[in-house]
């Protein structure tokens, strides 16, 4: 099923990119396998997936193990700062940095491992009471300060859309998050380090890729219901 699940999946990635006269190189298929078994995720490995998304620390820490040694973890879970020193050199990519405060213990944890930490910044684009995340204005600045951590590279930005019916209600929540990572690449503020757009997930995913997305996070889609 899984396996299956993947090859529409990639389908519809492809369409998509057709549709937006982009490359399907350039879009990350992000496998989000929270509350499933590893032995799920080596159905998706045997596709040729290697990405996988966890939004708790304590499961990547289980998982990995049990997992070959070029599987990628990316944490796209809000992230607790005690929990950031166990997480900080297992997972490729943290999706999740929502605060001044979390940067500074990434930062300060990755100094003292003698790491670098790649993160993205999380952004409450619809401004939602329940979600996490910078508010639209407050990115650029936000930028500014982390991106002179010098164990942090910022990459880019990511959004968790409305939970909508219509996937076409999010095209706008979309839009203004390109439109965001392109001015602020424009600027030049972060050195250039920015190339990537973490947004859509299994009922907004065409979507998000007609607007630019380079990485998407897709659970549902795959593995079924939680
Ligand atoms: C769970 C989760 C996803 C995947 O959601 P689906 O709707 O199952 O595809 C994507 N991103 C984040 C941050 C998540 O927590």
């Amino acid at each position: 099923m899984v396996e299956e699940n993947i090859k529409k999946v990639r389908e519809n990635m492809e369409a998509a990119c057709k549709r937006a006269g982009r490359d399907i190189k350039d879009v990350t298929l992000i496998a989000v396998s929270k509350t499933k078994p590893v032995s799920m995720m080596e159905e998706a490995l045997q596709t040729g997936v290697l990405d996988f998304g966890e939004n708790k620390v304590q499961e990547i820490l289980e998982k990995k193990p049990l997992l070959p040694d070029n599987v990628r973890f990316h944490m796209i879970g809000h992230l607790q700062r005690n929990k950031v020193k166990q997480v900080i050199d297992k997972a490729v990519l943290i999706h999740s940095v929502d605060s001044l405060r979390l940067a500074e213990q990434i930062e300060e944890e990755a100094k003292k491992k003698e790491l670098h930490a790649d993160v993205l910044l999380e952004v409450n684009v619809a401004r939602e009471e329940s979600k996490y995340g910078f508010f639209m204005e407050e990115v650029e600045e936000a930028v500014k300060e982390i991106g002179n951590f010098p164990h942090i590279t910022i990459k880019g930005l990511m959004t968790i859309a409305p939970n909508v019916e219509n996937p076409e209600d999010n095209r706008e929540v979309f839009k203004k998050l390109y439109q965001l990572y392109v001015d602020i690449k424009s600027k030049n503020i972060d050195n250039g380090t920015m190339s990537v757009l973490s947004m859509g997930m299994t009922g907004d995913y065409e979507v998000a890729i007609e607007e630019g997305a380079t990485m998407i996070r897709v659970g549902t889609g795959i593995f079924g219901t939680r």
